[in-house]
């Protein structure tokens, strides 16, 4: 391939389908890499600050997918996408599509099945890391599933972060996932446990963090804990970059993948059960931290 040819690669047209907060953080970043971005949501106007940049919102789902090569969606679960995209009949026959909303192995399974019966090149994946950080250096997708819609997009797809390609086993983008977000979400519950504890003893958060995370927490989780400190001391959780709702049913996927495979499923049942006590709380719309609120006070 020339320099030229690999230019164009990389900015071929993609479509978006979805955009919640990770949806437009693709398409935000597709479009600063060049990509011909086309765009559609069920709840219209979510794009239009991209307007500035570009972006093309289409009225329906087949318009959005046949205005491009290759469909990246990131809806809430892998029901949504059956939905979505079923509603569009036979627009997507011949076409790509890479699926990116979390789940569990069996229903990636059930996802590349769907993709095949409908004659559509299907790669399955998972965004390892928060909108503000897709297209960062160091912002890992994982992918499973078709090695060669992989090998021929792939260029499009380091647009969004670094692509690592683990398997034909379509289940293993999000096998991958949930074992690592369970460990996320274990390493933050400890935290935040931990700081409602010496909180008992008057101890403010960011007190507490300027010691706990040296001490302990990873390099990848501790920066982000440390800078939203505050945001525990004042007890406001903002969401606009993933809800506690959406967080849960991340939960939900760990726990059902954990039944899944086989291997105990206590530690991801009792997370699911704090987020979801929380979300009872009045936290949905807020994010992840304020299951904050739920340590903090004895009562379950
Ligand atoms: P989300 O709340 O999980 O999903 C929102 C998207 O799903 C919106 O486009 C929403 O459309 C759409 N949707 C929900 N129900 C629908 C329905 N019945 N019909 C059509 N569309 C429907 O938000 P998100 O944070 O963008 O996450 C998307 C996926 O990325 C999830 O699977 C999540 O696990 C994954 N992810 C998120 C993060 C993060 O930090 N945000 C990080 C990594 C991975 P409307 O706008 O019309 O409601």
């Amino acid at each position: 391939m020339t320099n030229d040819q690999s230019a164009s690669a990389r900015q071929a047209p993609v479509t978006v389908v979805g955009l919640g907060p990770m949806g437009l953080a693709l398409a935000g970043t597709l479009l600063d890499h060049g990509h011909r971005t086309t765009v559609w949501n069920r709840t219209p106007g979510k794009a239009d600050h991209l307007a500035s940049k570009g972006v093309r919102p289409a009225a329906t789902v087949a318009e959005a997918v046949t205005a491009s090569p290759v469909t990246i969606t990131c809806l809430k679960d892998y029901d949504t996408m059956f939905e979505v995209f079923d509603s569009a009949g036979d627009a997507l026959r011949g076409r790509v599509l890479v699926n990116l909303n979390s789940g569990t192995p069996k229903e990636a399974h059930a996802a590349a099945g769907w993709a095949a019966e409908r004659g559509v090149s299907y790669l399955d994946g998972a965004i390892m890391v928060p909108p503000p950080m897709v297209g960062q250096p160091g912002s890992v997708f994982l992918y499973s599933g078709s090695r060669e819609v992989f090998d021929e997009h792939r260029a499009t797809l380091a647009s969004m972060g670094d692509p690592r390609y683990l398997g034909a086993d379509p289940g293993l983008g999000v096998l991958y996932n949930t074992a690592l977000l369970e460990m996320m979400y274990a390493t933050i519950n400890g935290y935040l446990h931990a700081t409602a504890l010496v909180g008992s003893a008057g101890v403010s958060a960011v007190e507490f963090a300027e010691l706990a995370i040296g001490w302990f927490l990873p390099a990848a989780l501790g920066p982000m804990l440390a800078a939203e400190a505050p945001v525990l001391d004042e007890g406001d959780y903002p969401g606009d970059l993933g809800t506690l709702e959406m967080n849960l049913n991340a939960l939900e996927h760990i726990a059902r993948t954990a039944e899944e495979r086989g291997v105990h499923t206590d530690q991801p049942r009792l997370m699911r059960e704090i987020a979801a006590r929380a979300i009872a709380d009045g936290h949905g719309g807020k994010s992840y931290l304020a299951v904050y609120e739920v340590f903090k006070n004895a009562a379950s």
